[in-house]
């Protein structure tokens, strides 16, 4: 609801000192309507901008109580039109609208919210009774307003200048804590790079003390195994029947100079074989592997070391088409059983194999005595043998070298064990080897394309392993007579071929291939497992060299290719 405004105040601007009465008054109206001190300097000052210009103007202020308590103040005048209203624009921005009409400017300012119809009473009352002053009062009232403003100027920036210094100390706090940071960053940096070095050269001494660990293992297990080999062919020599009778206590006791020689002669192999490991020079001899044989083999040569009341359960391992070492393998899981029928008394020792995605898993789990949880991790260091535990012999060599086996598979070796339980260990490989790494110091040989013959998967992609980074392109067949279609067709560079095949031997190919001119000229390397005794010499004739499965290894493929390609 809007009301009104009810006339306050009027007044005429008769003359040119009318314009401090209008000023002053203004201010009266303000302040009687209950404005703050500002608000009555911004009208008083919105008045003198105007009256000046509208002399013989008529003034009326009026207030409106209400929701919106707003005073009007109307300047009325005939001679408006005509006048050049730059006031107007300075009393804009001090009010909150000014409006010219037809003959007649409008200000309007919001009043304070509590002003209503009996305040505005009071004002017109008060007012009446108040007389105008002189300009000269007018002028001083005016000085007092610039004097108090000036203060108020002063003291703004009296405090601008104490928040600057306060703000120029916290800069210089920030600077200093920025300075006293970086450089204990850098201090802290220096350390790091100081520690790392330190850390190398460690890592170079312990890396040159363990190749030389290595080489003394090496060297001494060399030494030792030449003398214990006299030992025991010497005691053979004397325990022969053929040689000279012995006493029944001579024979005894070179009896059992035998036995330690062979124990001595086991551990120095033990010895030996770990140097080997070690030092990386066991390479392995990858080649596709019957598992089943594997296993059976392990079957039969440890089932005489169980004890008889433990069982020996070997399952049937899945058809896996593993391509790895056999022998290396065998001797991880030989370690393995050998450990497992040695540490348990009762129950059984079993061994599984399971295929997941592409590693093959094998298990050899016991119910044996099982290894306390504090040397669990110390098993597989070297000399390592469980305190307290039954002596059972051995050379704490065991586990450490099946690890590096392992490892030097592409594979891993893991234990869980329960004291007093069991336990079990875990060998994980790879189906098939990784690419090899070449460790050639020169480029290797190239050829555009090769092709494989063989029948067996594992093989072929052995072979493609093999040479990888050497052909451009591997075809691959699995008998002889689409062999002999991609040769004619394709004309590879190389061509390696399996002896043993169903559907016809390898042979009938190289036989084949020699009758074309087109591809007679193409090196034919066989690489077969089968016994070279079974074929002719001439059978062979054709091929450029024979290579046993067993040594096919990515030194024996670069050194075939680059004789080829010279
Ligand atoms: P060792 O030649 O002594 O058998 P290993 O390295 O093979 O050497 O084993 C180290 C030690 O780990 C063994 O001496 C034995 O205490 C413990 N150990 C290994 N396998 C088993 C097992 N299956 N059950 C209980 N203890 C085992």
């Amino acid at each position: 609801m809007s009301v009104d405004p009810a006339p306050v105040l009027r007044m005429v601007l008769s003359s040119e000192h009318d314009v401090f009465v209008l000023r002053q008054r203004g201010r009266e109206v303000a302040a009687a309507l209950g404005m703050d001190y500002q608000d009555q300097v911004r009208v008083a000052t919105a008045l003198s901008e105007i009256g000046r210009q509208v002399p013989g103007a008529e003034v009326l202020f009026a207030a409106a109580a209400g929701p919106r308590p707003h005073l009007v103040i109307v300047v009325s005048s005939a001679a408006l039109g005509n006048q050049n209203l730059e006031g107007v624009r300075a009393a804009g921005r001090l009010m909150d609208e000014v409006r010219v009409e037809d003959e007649r400017i409008v200000l309007t300012r919001r009043l304070p919210a509590q002003v209503d119809a009996e305040r505005v009473g009071q004002a017109r009352a008060e007012l009446a009774e108040s007389s105008p002053t002189t300009a000269l009062d007018e002028l001083s009232v005016q000085n007092r307003q610039l004097v108090a403003a000036l203060e108020e100027v002063q003291a703004h920036r009296d405090e601008l200048l104490h928040l600057n210094a306060e703000l120029e100390e916290t800069n210089k706090g920030v600077m200093a804590l920025y300075t006293q940071l970086s450089e204990e960053l850098e201090q802290t940096n220096q350390g790091v790079v100081a520690l790392y070095a330190e850390l190398d050269e460690r890592s170079a001494q312990l890396r040159e003390a363990n190749e030389a660990k290595s080489r003394f293992l090496a060297n001494v297990s060399h030494e030792l195994r030449a003398p214990v080999t006299a030992i025991i062919g010497l005691t053979r020599l004397l325990l022969d029947p053929r040689s000279e009778p012995l006493t029944s206590e001579q024979t005894h006791q070179l009896d059992l100079v035998q036995g330690s020689a062979a124990d001595l002669l086991a551990r120095v192999n033990d010895l030996l074989d770990l140097a080997k490991a070690e030092s990386g020079r066991i390479e392995p001899n990858w080649g596709p592997i019957d598992l089943a044989a594997v296993f059976g083999q392990l079957r039969g040569t440890l089932r005489p070391l169980a004890r008889p009341e433990v069982e020996l359960a070997v399952d049937e391992p899945p058809a896996a088409g593993l391509v790895s070492d056999e022998l290396l393998l065998t001797q991880i899981l030989r370690n393995l059983l050998t450990n497992a029928l040695k540490f348990t008394d009762t129950g059984t020792v079993g061994m599984g194999a399971w295929v997941d995605g592409e590693r093959l898993y094998i298990a050899v789990a016991d119910t044996g005595l099982g290894i306390p949880f504090a040397e669990q991790a110390r098993v597989f260091e070297e000399f390592h043998q469980v305190r307290g535990a039954r002596q059972a012999g051995g050379t704490g060599l065991g586990l450490p070298y099946a690890r590096r086996l392992a490892t030097l598979l592409g594979g891993a070796l893991t234990m869980v064990s329960e004291p007093g339980e069991g336990s079990t260990f875990t060998l994980s490989l790879p189906l098939r080897p990784a690419v090899p790494e070449v460790d050639d110091d020169g480029p290797l040989p190239q050829v555009e394309r090769a092709l494989v013959v063989d029948d067996d998967p594992a093989a072929r992609h052995l072979l493609r392993q093999l040479l990888a980074g050497i052909a451009g392109q591997v075809s691959e067949a699995a008998d002889v007579r689409s062999g002999l279609a991609i040769a004619v067709r394709e004309h590879p560079s190389v061509i390696f071929l399996d002896l043993r095949m169903p559907g016809g031997d390898g042979t009938e190919l190289l036989a084949d291939l020699a009758g074309l001119d087109d591809v007679a000229g193409i090196p034919v390397f066989v690489v077969t497992a089968a016994d070279l005794s079974d074929f002719r010499a001439d059978e062979l004739a054709h091929a450029r060299s024979v290579l046993v499965k067993e040594h096919l290894t990515r030194r024996a493929v670069v050194d075939l290719v680059a004789g080829i390609a010279r």
